[in-house]
């Protein structure tokens, strides 16, 4: 499946997502994939990869962009994953690297809610707990941006400039959830981690729809579109990408029941699948 793009300001999206099938979305600035997938050349220019959890549509794709990068000779590639399975994921990296006859040329690090890496200029990841059947990070990718100091609004420019040249410090800096990705989680990440409902952008998984898949969602840890509406209220993104929709459903169904519950959102809701066939 190709990959679908998204553009929110100066923020680039391309990814491809089905429940079951794979997930991986890379994020430009800075340049890094949240998921792998399983497996896809697009992601082999991505030197930092976050796994989300172990789940085989989100992870299988490890292995073998280490192996295109190797091949390609780029730099160390980052491997983040949640802690818990850490050695796990590294013995199957290193099995295929066995297989292959070749060293891969990465680090693997295990990451805990709460931890922060720096991935580029002003920005970094932060790590959450998300609420799924396995061990299960979501990511924050924080953007620091300067402002003008709030008690300094209103002044004229020459001011301003006379005060920078005397040496006070004129802007302060902020940093703001640029983008939040949940990787798959039912709806205790609300309670949880709030912070992902203010996000700019939000990429959320919604499985299912539908009266008779109510209980599939809770069971599996997975969100219905119901446990979306139940957050309506207090969802403050400005962007609300949908992702790992179920084959069971077209995105379309989807699009047109998140508008219906999500009013505030319309026109602002996003169905992420990739083009072409599955
Ligand atoms: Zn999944
Ligand atoms: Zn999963």
């Amino acid at each position: 499946m190709k990959p679908q793009t998204l553009r929110f300001g100066d923020l680039r999206l391309a990814g491809v997502s089905r429940a079951g099938v794979e997930t991986w979305l890379r994020v430009n600035p800075p340049g890094l994939a949240f998921d792998v997938g399983r497996g896809s050349l697009r992601l082999a220019g991505t030197r930092d990869l976050f796994v989300s959890h172990g789940h085989l549509d989100h992870c299988l794709g490890v292995p073998y962009v280490l192996s295109q990068r190797s091949l390609h000779q780029m730099e160390a590639t980052r491997v983040f994953c949640p802690a818990e399975i850490v050695d796990d994921l590294g013995a199957l990296v290193e099995a295929a690297a066995r297989l292959e006859r070749v060293d891969y040329d990465y680090e693997l690090l295990g990451l805990a809610p709460g931890d922060r890496v720096e991935v580029g200029k002003e920005m970094a990841v932060e790590t959450f707990r998300t609420d799924h059947v396995v061990p299960s990070l979501g990511f924050h990718l924080l953007q620091r941006r300067r402002h003008l100091r709030p008690e300094l609004r209103g002044l004229e420019g020459t001011e301003l400039a006379r005060r920078r040249a005397a040496g006070e410090e004129i802007t302060e800096t902020r940093e703001e959830v640029a983008l939040t990705y949940c990787g798959d989680t039912g709806p205790g990440v609300f309670s949880s981690e709030p912070r992902v409902l203010a996000a700019r952008v939000l990429v959320v998984e919604c499985t299912f729809l539908g009266g008779e898949l109510r209980d599939k969602g809770s069971r599996y840890k997975h969100l219905h579109v119901d446990d979306l509406a139940d957050v309506a209220t207090a969802l403050a993104c400005d962007e609300l990408v949908l992702i790992h929709l179920s084959r069971r459903h077209r995105p379309e169904e989807l699009r047109r029941e998140a508008e219906r519950r999500l009013p505030a959102m319309a026109g602002h809701i996003h169905v992420l699948i990739g083009e072409g066939d599955d």
